[in-house]
């Protein structure tokens, strides 16, 4: 991990110097430039919901282009070059957290744009150390904030289309608030208090719904879990009577398969929708979608009755 980080950095500072190079030419003005030949702004986005929340808002009137791809872990993504060049060139960057882009300060410190607007969407308390849940767009009411985040950021780029970005957002909370309705309608009356899930990327969402996940891996979807730490897991399932295990897709789910075999319990999917799934992508879904079957996952773990 810390090798990878060093190698970052020494990318970045042999991209910055082709970087500042290559936009040399195209910094004269003080004003951004509004004769490009797409009639939109280029905004680059980092994972699927800050891409969604980003197009939803900003519709015809942005050129959205997302760094991260779908069917592609999000807590893997590292930048390739042409990825720096992107970010140079961007009018707005939008990206959830620090402590989930990890490499996206010393990206940005690369490539630094006097006409560039950088949006941190999420607001994650960060003031315990490394235990910070930077899964916000998990919880509909924490979207919300982060949707009016981008709104901002998007005026703050396009001044002259503030009245649209505001009711495309506007239009967007309605729904994010819909469903946050809807999930405390379905959770309202259920037999556990817990959840069992592949990572622990849940608390924003577990905070709404009043009830505790435990975690097979930790805040990455890429930590390490010791055999110590499964057999606590398969105790703590049998002791609270708990038979499912909600996993993600694109990630291993060997040791899920493992826990399951051992606490006889039955794989139900949740969705982190860090990426969507290129089979997903194909299908047409999207954040509310994925949102409406995590949400029966969800029911059906907690055991909820029907409402
Ligand atoms: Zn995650």
């Amino acid at each position: 991990m810390r090798l990878r980080i060093k190698n970052t950095r020494l990318l970045f500072a042999v991209i910055s110097a082709v970087v500042l190079l290559s936009a040399c030419g195209s910094e004269g003005s003080d004003e951004p430039s509004t004769q490009d030949s797409l009639p939109g702004i280029d905004v680059l986005t980092t994972i699927y919901p800050i891409t969604y929340f980003t197009e939803r808002v900003g519709r015809d009137l942005v050129n959205v282009t997302s760094l991260m791809k779908p069917g592609v872990p999000a807590h893997d993504f590292d930048p390739a070059p042409s990825d720096i060049i992107d970010l140079a060139e961007a009018s707005l960057v939008v990206y959830n957290h620090a402590s989930f882009e990890v490499w996206v300060d010393d990206a940005l410190d690369a490539t630094v744009s006097g006409s560039r607007t950088v949006i941190e969407a999420a607001d994650i308390d960060t003031s315990d150390g490394g235990n910070a849940d930077p899964h916000a767009w998990l919880s509909p009411l924490k979207a919300v904030a982060m949707v009016q985040k981008i709104k901002n950021g998007l005026t703050a780029a396009a001044p002259t289309n503030a009245g649209a970005f505001s009711e495309n957002a506007d239009e967007l909370v309605v729904e994010l608030t819909a469903l946050s309705d809807q999930i405390m309608t379905r959770i309202a009356n259920c037999r556990h208090n817990e959840i069992v899930v592949s990572h622990l990327a849940y608390g924003h969402l577990t905070e709404l719904l009043g009830v505790r996940q435990i975690g097979l891996s930790g805040l990455s979807a890429e930590s390490e879990t010791g055999a110590k730490r499964v057999a606590e897991v398969i105790d703590e399932m049998r002791q609270l009577n708990l038979i499912y295990i909600l996993q993600e897709p694109l990630s291993n789910s060997d040791l899920a398969m493992t826990v399951a075999r051992e606490a006889d319990a039955e794989i139900l999917e949740l969705h982190p929708l860090e990426a969507l799934t290129t089979d997903e992508q194909r299908a047409g879904d999207d954040y509310f979608t994925v949102m409406r079957r995590n949400i029966e996952a969800l029911a059906l773990a907690l055991g909820c009755t029907a409402s």
